[in-house]
């Protein structure tokens, strides 16, 4: 950190976390080390047994556990505070999270105010177990938390969060309806397809995100289809991680920024609002990174025999991914009223500009062309 705060030439790549993945995956808990685990959790992860499968692992490694499991969809600044409060009085030494992105970043978040609250304890090993695929929030340096009043989704961004161990075992997305692994796996698109554009892409980032970018076309629709096809479950988790990994060191683009506010005033989950936005905002940044858009045309083996062929192949294969799992094209078609959209046009205008995700994007947008991209998505 010190080096590059020296010299703005020199590139950084880190990767901290230790990525366990395979067939018998979640063994790992019984490897783990401590004393006391705090679960955080959703209700559906108790109801449908897999709290139980992670307590049984950490029983076998002598690990005593208590468990959280009020975490909601697009977790709340209410629901982090109860689980600080929880997580400082149990005197944990180790956080489990166990669910979407919605689980994990709220034990995320809620690790990093009981380490604020009280810097002089240790930090708690954190282990996360993702159940979709999905945010790569097992391994990055960021939570989304949202405060409803303000209707806003609020990253916060701290090296102190990144997970410690990632088990990846694909057997817990298993259970994931179609409507959410089409989302899900939209979302990882759109981690992997920013980061190779974002103006912090470099050689790392690019071999994770192009491998993120070639698994989600050759096994999303296979997931989709067939909820059962484990070969493809395990690509579509490599590829979040993956994509994760990308993005965790090259920033994300307007996708982002424009999916957070539509997420914080809509509440259209996170990977629905990436979807339908990603083929608008290729097309925004097409004059800056057109290149970079043929590049990955020609990686997928689209035409691209042309600039401007590639990059409207790469528009054209997204839309088609899209409407081949029922995700509408335009934000209207999300149950979004025009008045309501008139109305809220502004505020999202506003925030997408304050969003951390935009100061990567590779076209500096104004807040006019904030309004037009939103404008033509609707
Ligand atoms: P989610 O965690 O909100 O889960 C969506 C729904 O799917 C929930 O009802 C959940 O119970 C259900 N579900 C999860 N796993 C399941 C399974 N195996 N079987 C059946 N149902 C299951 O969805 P998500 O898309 O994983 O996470 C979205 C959240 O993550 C948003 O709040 C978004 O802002 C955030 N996010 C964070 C990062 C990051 O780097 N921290 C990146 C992208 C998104």
């Amino acid at each position: 950190m010190a080096l590059a705060q020296e010299n703005d030439s020199v590139t950084q790549f880190s990767g901290r976390t230790e990525i366990c993945y395979g067939d018998n995956a979640i063994n790992t808990l019984e490897t783990l080390k401590g004393n006391h685990a705090f679960i955080v959790t959703d209700p559906f992860m108790v109801k449908i047994g897999f709290a139980d499968r992670v307590i049984s692992g950490l029983e076998r490694a002598g690990i005593s556990q208590s468990v959280f499991d009020k975490v909601e969809p697009d977790p709340s600044l209410e629901t982090v505070q109860k689980g600080t409060v929880q997580l400082l009085a149990d005197g944990a030494d180790m956080i489990i999270a166990l669910g979407g992105g919605s689980s994990i970043d709220a034990a995320k978040a809620m690790m990093f105010f009981a380490c604020k609250a009280d810097p002089t304890r240790k930090k708690p090993r954190l282990v996360v177990i993702p159940t979709t695929s999905g945010t790569g929030s097992e391994v990055t340096a960021v939570t989304v938390v949202t405060d409803t009043e303000a209707q806003l989704k609020i990253p916060i961004i701290d090296p102190l969060i990144v997970p410690d161990v990632a088990v990846l075992d694909a057997r817990f997305t298993r259970s994931v309806p179609p409507s959410v692994t089409a989302s899900t796996g939209m979302d990882v698109l759109t981690h992997a397809l920013e980061a190779f554009v974002s103006t912090r892409a470099n050689a790392f980032t690019d071999l994770y995100a192009v491998h993120a970018i070639q698994y989600v076309f050759r096994y999303l629709l296979r997931c989709y289809r067939n909820g059962d096809d484990m070969e493809a479950r395990q690509n579509m988790l490599l590829a979040s991680c993956m994509a994760g990994m990308a993005f965790n060191n090259s920033g994300l683009g307007v996708t982002h920024s424009v999916a957070h506010t539509l997420g914080g005033i809509f509440h259209i989950p996170h990977g629905t609002a990436n979807a339908v936005m990603l083929p608008y905002a290729i097309r925004f940044n097409s004059f800056d990174v057109r290149d970079r858009y043929r590049t990955i045309a020609k990686k997928l083996e689209l035409p691209c025999d042309t600039v401007e062929q590639g990059n409207e192949s790469l528009i054209e294969a997204v839309r088609w991914l899209n409407s081949q799992m029922g995700i509408p094209g335009r934000i209207r078609d999300l149950g979004v009223s025009e008045e309501d959209f008139s109305n809220a046009i502004e505020a999202m205008a506003g925030h997408a500009m304050e969003d951390a995700c935009t100061t990567t994007n590779p076209r500096r947008p104004s807040k006019r062309d904030i309004r037009q991209l939103l404008r033509q998505a609707y």
